[in-house]
């Protein structure tokens, strides 16, 4: 097919205080006694008994509680699908996600292999999921990755930082309750944040732009500009209109790609193991040449809130580590075509690549 048919979240609740309707929402998903809910939960929420006594649960339900230090891996999916096969009889009810990035792409994930043979790492590409994923909701508590609405769930592998790419891969319900975003740190939130500013721009000036990207992006944008740069606004206003950006940014993506940020980032994720906001933080301050309005008004957005990034990440690799790098970031084609054209070879070399991680 030459135009992507591309899945949608087909139910969504946007609303302060919706988290406690999470109840309501899955009690008709619930197929029997015998079947339970498995909620995924970022571990920052262990003790926080305000949002853990509103998790509904019942019967053999489980909440697994999931440390975030590290993104996510092919080998934990691996892992949770067998403890969740091992603990219940029966095929769960479904699975929530409650957390950032890292959380809901475990959940999309996790119901996908709990329908599906083999490894978690022979999913990673494009459309290679056969089986209809079990019911999965995603909640964010930190907006930005536009994970909540996604086609994707990134997952680093034995030998490559790729994500299941699949129709089954979309969540059948987010929950956005931009109150779950209370008590994030300063730091990630602009880290997080920054990701769907970065989509935006990626997407914005990117050779795949169309108007379905387009209209999604400007919107996500302008969200973005009035929360990190110029707008007046309350926490909760900050609060509602990050989590809308998020969506959007997430939505200008799925049809079109993100360019050179990513593509870059994506190499300090695999050697060094950055974290997906802070990397593309690292990578899209130097990459004036490239969106140049972008980068001048994220140093702005940077000043503002006072953020520093780390520097000297690269300062003392090896001439294999750079070349490690170089080939994770020169295997992102689609994003190198999307930021430089179908002849992204001519300009995009190796020694191109250097240059800039030596500046990092
Ligand atoms: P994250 O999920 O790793 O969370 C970052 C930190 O914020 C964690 O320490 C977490 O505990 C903390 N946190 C989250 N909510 C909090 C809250 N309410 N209060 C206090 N602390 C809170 O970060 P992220 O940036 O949301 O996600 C990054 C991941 O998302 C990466 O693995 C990346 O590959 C993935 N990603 C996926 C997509 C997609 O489309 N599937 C898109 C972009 C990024
Ligand atoms: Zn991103």
């Amino acid at each position: 097919m030459k135009y992507k048919n591309f899945p949608m979240v087909p139910r969504v609740v946007f609303g302060r205080g919706s988290f406690s309707q999470l109840n309501e929402i899955l009690m008709p998903k619930r197929k029997n006694s015998e079947a339970p809910f498995i909620f995924l939960v970022d571990d920052v929420f262990e003790n926080n008994k305000k949002i853990t006594s509103q998790i509904p649960t019942l019967f053999n339900d489980q909440i697994i509680f999931i440390p975030t230090e590290e993104e996510p891996k092919t080998d934990q999916v691996d892992v949770l699908v067998e403890k969740i096969r091992n603990e219940s009889n029966e095929i769960p009810s479904g699975i929530i996600g409650i957390g950032g990035g890292t959380v809901m792409d475990l959940a999309k994930a996790v119901a996908i292999m709990l329908t599906s043979t083999g490894k978690t790492e022979d999913y990673q590409g494009w459309d290679l999921v056969k089986n209809e994923a079990l019911y999965h909701v995603g909640i964010p508590t930190i907006s930005g990755t536009g994970a909540e609405v996604s086609r994707t769930t990134v997952l680093t592998g034995p030998d490559k930082k790729l994500g299941i790419n699949s129709d089954f891969t979309p969540f059948d319900q987010v929950l956005l309750d931009p109150e779950l975003t209370n008590g994030v740190p300063k730091d990630q939130w602009f880290y997080t944040g920054m990701d769907c500013y970065i989509h935006c721009v990626e997407s914005l000036n990117g050779t795949y732009l169309n108007a379905f990207s387009q209209s999604y992006g400007e919107k996500a944008g302008e969200l973005c500009h009035e929360v990190f740069y110029d707008g007046n606004l309350s926490e909760e206003e900050s609060q509602d209109k990050l989590m809308m950006a998020s969506w959007h940014g997430g939505m200008s993506i799925a049809y079109s790609q993100v360019g050179v940020a990513h593509a870059m980032s994506y190499g300090l994720s695999y050697l060094l193991g950055t974290r997906h906001g802070i990397g593309n933080c690292i990578v899209f301050d130097h990459l004036e040449e490239f969106y140049p309005e972008g980068v001048a008004m994220f140093k702005k957005m940077k000043a503002r809130f006072g953020i520093e990034l780390p520097t000297g990440l690269c300062a003392n690799l090896t001439d294999e580590e750079f070349d490690t790098m170089i080939n994770v970031s020169m295997g992102m084609e689609p994003l190198w075509e999307n930021a430089c054209g179908k002849n992204w070879k001519d300009t995009i070399t190796p020694e191109k690549l250097r240059s800039l991680y030596e500046k990092m």
